[in-house]
């Protein structure tokens, strides 16, 4: 399996693209949310309008999903180039109708003009689902709106993408991951629907994470303070990775 970092930033960083990774295995091509500033991170590792084959939205946070309408608009505008194969969008209960509605505000009238059909599949917590050769879990985390995170396994490699918020502790669903991409904000201090880094580290400990990736930094933190600190972020058995923009990372 393979991961791009597409974008590793916060909501409002005005240097680095919003959070959102591109997972690639031998028959599939899943993007990880696309906000606002995401889409264009898409094109250029990619910019064939056929390329994807779904992509999951993890909560409806502008940063999470509002690069969407681009995203799908562009691969339709190709003319004769442009996209006939079907894509699916996995996300939680009632995003059909979240989806109309964002369709409507950002390109009203287009989407009947597309060529290629947009499948949705609406997903609930602690539900399975199949997709191609990935089989997918999710589980709620604490954050400010509905937030799911999931877990892909392709049978040989498995990876949790948390979206925002702390992950909840207690259950199997981050047990001995190969990777785990986790949203963080600041550095030890805890603000609710937020990871720190320190926790961050401390919960991949326990479950025995093999490595945790680090994004979703406060802008401002991720300036001033990481290059800092940058050598004091270790893990004990857990590797840590703090990626940038486009990076990518084979399991
Ligand atoms: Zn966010
Ligand atoms: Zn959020």
């Amino acid at each position: 399996m393979k991961i791009i970092f597409l974008g590793i930033g916060e909501a409002f960083d005005e240097n680095i693209p919003n959070n959102s990774h591109l997972i690639i295995t031998e028959k599939t091509k899943l993007l990880l949310d696309c906000g606002m500033t995401a889409a264009p991170q898409v094109w250029k590792f990619n910019p064939a309008p056929s390329f994807l084959d779904a992509v999951y939205i993890s909560h409806w946070h502008a940063d999470h999903y509002f690069g969407l309408p681009g995203l799908l608009l562009r691969m339709w505008e190709g003319g004769k180039a442009g996209r006939t194969r079907p894509l699916t969008i996995i996300s939680r209960e009632g995003f059909k109708e979240q989806f109309k509605k964002l369709m409507q505000l950002a390109y009203a009238g287009f989407q009947e003009k597309f060529k290629y059909e947009i499948k949705i599949i609406e997903v609930k917590e602690g539900e399975e689902l199949e997709f191609q050769d990935l089989k997918l879990s999710f589980q709620k985390t604490v954050h400010s709106g509905e937030n799911l995170a999931i877990k892909i396994t392709d049978g040989k490699k498995t990876i949790t993408y948390n979206g925002d918020g702390s992950p909840i502790s207690g259950t199997d669903f981050y047990k001995n991951l190969d990777l785990l991409i986790l949203e963080t904000y600041l550095y030890d201090k805890e603000i609710i629907g937020h990871s720190s880094v320190v926790s961050a580290i401390k919960f991949a400990e326990n479950n025995n994470v093999k490595c945790l990736a680090l994004t979703h930094m406060n802008r401002d933190f991720r300036k001033n303070e990481l290059p800092k600190i940058r050598d004091k972020i270790k893990g004990g058995k857990v590797k840590i990775i703090i990626p940038e923009p486009m990076d990518e990372y084979n399991i």
